[in-house]
């Protein structure tokens, strides 16, 4: 029996560049024609004809097939969707915009199979066509969260990878309401290969993301899989109850054994302040934490999907 490969595509108002992804998909699943595909479009609430797009394709082309949410959910939802109705042997996640060149997926089906790997995930070695400072921060989130949390992050890697069952599988188990699928690659573990591959910029359409979707992004990774921020309150607490022993013991001694009581009105200010600072600042670091304890206690539904044409079949199946 043929195998079966998934590609997972999320799409967020992409309706520019679904007709030139869409060609690479059959250019590339012809050169591969040992297997059998399902190309799985997530709609992640778009508001242009992302929709009206992929449905035509599903009109002519049994391979594809479509969630569509109730709204916006975000890529993470999206891709977790994705991987709970993905149905292949192979699961590949892939951008709609053809950043993630499809064409590396022979490639990428090789090394598992041949090299005994279960998922190959992808990597940017240049960045070229992104901003300078983009750049800059986004190295900085990488040496950051690989110092202070165990699941381990390349510098550089997309989502865009390919797994074996088994490792989808863990992957649908972790079901958590605050999702950061690279974190979550890392953490569930299995052998992974790395492919370079030299930065693509998009094909056509816009990208979703602004500088301050993708520092809070950065920040949900780093709270959702390292409890090391947490730890900053202890230590400066600490620290500074250290720091105030000597201050009082100063001051005693001054004012008794040199008869010089200390002055200075404005240290005193300049000190309340910044401990105050502090103090807010871990309060409001605890308080991230408590939130997203918050969602998950609720135990909302990750995505909510409108329209599919994946569970009318699964229907069928019951009712025959
Ligand atoms: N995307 C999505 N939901 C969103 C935002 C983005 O499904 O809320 C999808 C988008 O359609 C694309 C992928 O996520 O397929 C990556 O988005 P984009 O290319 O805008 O990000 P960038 O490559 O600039 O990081
Ligand atoms: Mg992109």
């Amino acid at each position: 029996m043929k195998e079966k490969l998934s590609l997972i595509i999320p799409c967020y108002n992409e309706q520019e560049v679904l007709p030139l992804l869409y060609a690479e998909l059959c250019k590339v699943t012809e050169q591969m024609a040992e297997n059998n595909f399902e190309f799985l479009f997530v709609d992640d609430g778009s508001k242009d004809k992302t929709l009206e797009i992929i449905k035509k394709y599903a009109e002519e082309d049994e391979r594809v097939k479509y969630i569509s949410f109730s709204r916006n959910f975000g890529k993470e939802a999206a891709m977790y969707a994705g991987f709970c109705e993905a149905e292949g042997d192979y699961v590949a996640v892939m951008d709609a915009d053809l950043q993630d060149p499809p064409s590396l997926l022979p490639e990428m089906l090789r090394i598992i199979k041949e090299e005994g790997y279960d998922s190959v995930a992808t990597r940017r070695v240049t960045r070229e066509g992104e901003p300078k400072i983009r750049s800059f921060f986004a190295r900085c989130f990488y040496k950051i969260i690989n110092k202070i949390s165990e699941a381990d992050i390349v510098d550089g890697a997309r989502d865009f990878r390919l797994m074996k069952r088994a490792m989808v599988d863990s992957i649908v188990r972790m079901c958590e309401y605050n999702r950061f699928s690279k974190g979550i690659f890392g953490w569930i573990g299995f052998k992974t290969y790395w492919l370079p591959f030299q930065n693509v910029e998009r094909a056509a359409g816009e990208t979703k993301w602004s500088f301050w979707k993708l520092f809070k992004y950065s920040v949900e990774g780093i709270i959702n899989f390292s409890q090391v921020p947490l730890s900053v309150a202890s230590w400066t607490g600490l620290f500074f109850t250290f720091m105030s022993f000597i201050g009082v013991a100063v001051v005693f001694i001054r004012r008794f054994f040199f008869d010089d009581p200390v002055q200075g009105w404005a240290s005193l200010v300049c000190f309340i302040c910044f401990i105050g600072g502090i103090q807010l600042f871990c309060m409001g670091i605890m308080g991230q934490y408590l939130a997203k304890t918050y969602m998950e206690v609720k135990g909302r539904p990750i995505y909510i999907i409108r329209e599919t044409n994946k569970k009318r079949e699964r229907k069928n199946e019951t009712n025959e």
